[in-house]
């Protein structure tokens, strides 16, 4: 019985990453453009650089598995990328290459070529029957191909032309299977060329008609092998091949295209953008689901992308400036890093993409910034975009508004998809210095009350008080430099703890007690005179002439909203803001709950006067006042 070997049924959870090799086209200029020259050009054989659209005087290094430039052979990108992978079919484990890249940019040119270039497909072919040629003895092998087309989210047999959209299965061991669709055992190269011809013819003849399919459509080779174990027990293992030339990966939105081409633009992004999620799963590696069942390709390749399989993304790219934005995105999705590098690109490239260079990320600030010529530009635009009906015949020039939104939209993108660890690391570093900010504002915060306290306290308090007062405050200081987050978090406990000295307290209680009896509670910060001796900052005159029950009632409420409430009911107290509501969720957060009134004291920025005018508003508020 048929049975798949260990490694290509997912047995291996650990997924591998994709492989992803960049090649440029050469240069091709018409005669009736102008010659600006190259926006894009390789270094070395892993490395290549663009120029900078933000700041023209930097360009963007990128470095990847390999690099193909202007001059390598179709034989190189062959042997390099793609050859090695090959022997794996034949030990039954699945394998996946595929060209991604704008319209124009070489990715058929890359998998099929021409006759006298022919692409990695024939190559591919070609060396599958000559390993199988040159195997040992005791396995019978069977070769056998399907070809689709995945059109507007639609699985089409280009081998048998009239079919309908196809189902994806998913077999018992997690093999992706398409019932119903056109299997052909193949003998020889020549026997695979002759379905393969007229299968391809179909879909160009079909892209002519129906505008530009094929740069819309995802074309997808499948090349089976199946070997059989002569002796007993007969083993069988199979191992798939696929060769997939993908849709265009420009932003056919820009198109302005409506009804049809609208949809199916939305259904390319829609493969290719699940493609992308996919891709960086398995490369980054942190991903706990790669979302493979989003899209029909991604479901496709499930079995032969990632998991134990061999993948290789060769990413076609074109030199001119008129693809410098799908270029630009392009090797976003593909890179594996990338660096800004402070050199000009060429002194004649320099102002084309010329952005002011503190523009901001927003695309608010974007769009707003448009003068009325700006507006006037755009307007022009979109009618060109209007009138052209191949994404290659439209002008990418970065220098376009639209396309600045669109670059700075990427980037935000790029920041949430690709560095994600990176911007984790900023972000964990952005909230530690934050939080050290903080700290450091409640550790002169408890300072000065500290120093109020033992002014206070000086006079009745022994003198011994005052130095263990300071031991306790000198460890926070430590622990705020270097301790991390959990400590953080317990040195802003302990001076708290220290503030509320009960010697000191009861002290700042006997001084107003004669001034205020009715009162049953009192307040820190009424408790204690200012230290210049001036009138006490507390407007203390009103809590006096409302209803003792009532207040108490009020302060009740209060400190409920104050524990339980949320950021909308905090806001939604007198004389607290975003802001402060947010400070109190932090607080109680890490300290749970207020027992009085006054603990609200702690709460970073509340001082003495704050805190006053948050209760007269609060209770008068209360009180319906
Ligand atoms: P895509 O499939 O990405 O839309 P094509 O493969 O059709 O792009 O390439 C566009 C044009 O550029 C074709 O005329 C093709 O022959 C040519 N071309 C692409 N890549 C190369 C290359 N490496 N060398 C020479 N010509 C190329
Ligand atoms: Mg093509």
């Amino acid at each position: 019985m048929a049975q798949r070997v260990a490694q290509s049924d997912g047995g291996n959870k650990k997924a591998t990453r994709v492989r992803v090799a960049v090649r440029l086209r050469p240069y091709m200029s018409k005669p009736d453009e102008k010659d600006e020259g190259p926006c894009v050009r390789g270094l070395d054989s892993q490395n290549l650089e663009i120029v900078n659209w933000r700041n023209a005087t930097e360009t963007v290094k990128y470095h990847f598995d390999a690099f193909h430039g202007e001059q390598t052979t179709q034989q190189e990108v062959f042997l390099s990328s793609v050859k090695p992978i090959l022997p794996h079919i034949l030990k039954g484990q699945n394998a996946s290459v595929f060209a991604y890249g704008p319209t124009g940019a070489g990715k058929t040119h890359t998998m099929m070529g021409s006759s006298e270039q022919p692409g990695v497909i024939p190559r591919a072919v070609r060396e599958v029957f000559n390993l199988v040629k040159a195997e040992d003895e005791g396995w019978d092998y069977s070769i056998g191909m399907s070809y689709l087309e995945i059109y507007n989210e639609k699985v089409l047999d280009l081998l048998s032309p009239n079919s309908q959209d196809l189902p994806i299965r998913e077999d018992r061991d997690k093999n992706i299977l398409i019932p119903g669709l056109t299997h052909m055992t193949i003998s020889s190269f020549s026997d695979f060329d002759k379905h393969f011809v007229p299968a391809s013819l179909n879909r160009t003849t079909a892209s002519t008609k129906l505008n530009q399919r094929s740069s819309r459509s995802h074309a997808v080779l499948l090349i089976k092998v199946v070997r059989t174990q002569r002796i007993l027990p007969h083993r069988q293992q199979t191992g798939k091949l696929y060769l997939v030339d993908l849709a265009g990966s420009e932003d056919n939105r820009r198109t302005g295209n409506q009804g049809i081409r609208l949809k199916e633009s939305g259904a390319i992004n829609l493969s290719l953008f699940t493609l992308s999620k996919v891709v960086d799963s398995l490369n980054s590696g942190t991903a706990v689901r790669v979302p493979y069942r989003d899209s029909k390709l991604t479901r496709l390749l499930q079995d032969s992308l990632g998991g134990s399989a061999h993948s290789v993304m060769i990413t076609n790219i074109a030199p001119e400036y008129k693809y410098y934005f799908d270029t630009f995105s392009a090797l976003n999705f593909a890179a594996k890093s990338k660096l800004i590098v402070n050199k000009p690109f060429t002194r004649e490239t320099m102002a084309v993409p010329t952005l002011p260079v503190k523009r901001g990320r927003d695309e608010h600030e974007a769009q707003g910034s448009g003068t009325q010529p700006q507006k006037k530009r755009q307007k022009e635009e979109r009618k060109t975009e209007q009138d052209g009906s191949s994404p290659s015949s439209h002008i990418h020039s970065p220098s376009e508004p639209s396309v600045m939104d669109r670059l700075i939209a990427l980037e935000k993108l790029m920041m949430s998809c690709q560095e994600k660890d990176r911007l984790g690391m900023l972000k964990d570093v952005a909230q530690s210095r934050k939080e050290i900010q903080e700290l450091k504002e409640k550790q002169k915060e408890f300072e000065s009350k500290a120093m109020l306290f033992s002014r206070l306290g000086g006079e009745k308090s022994s003198a011994k008080q005052e130095p263990a007062f300071k031991n306790n405050i000198a460890p926070l200081q430590r622990k705020q430099l270097t301790a991390s987050k959990p400590n953080k978090q317990q040195a802003v406990v302990q001076p708290l703890q220290v503030s509320q000295l009960q010697p000191l307290q009861q002290l700042a209680v006997v001084k107003k007690q004669s001034v205020c009896v009715k009162r049953k509670e009192r307040k820190l910060s009424d408790q204690v005179e200012p230290p210049d001796g001036k009138e006490n900052i507390m407007d203390s005159g009103w809590e006096s002439q409302v209803d003792n029950s009532m207040l108490e009632q009020s302060r009740q409420k209060i400190l409920q909203v104050l524990n339980t409430g949320s950021l909308k009911e905090l806001k939604g107290l007198q004389q607290i803001g975003d802001k402060k509501a947010k400070l109190i969720l932090g607080w109680r957060e890490i300290h749970g709950h207020f027992t009085k009134l006054e603990d609200l004291g702690k709460v970073e920025g509340m001082t003495e006067k704050r805190f006053s005018t948050f209760m007269k508003a609060n209770i008068l508020s209360a009180m319906g006042k």
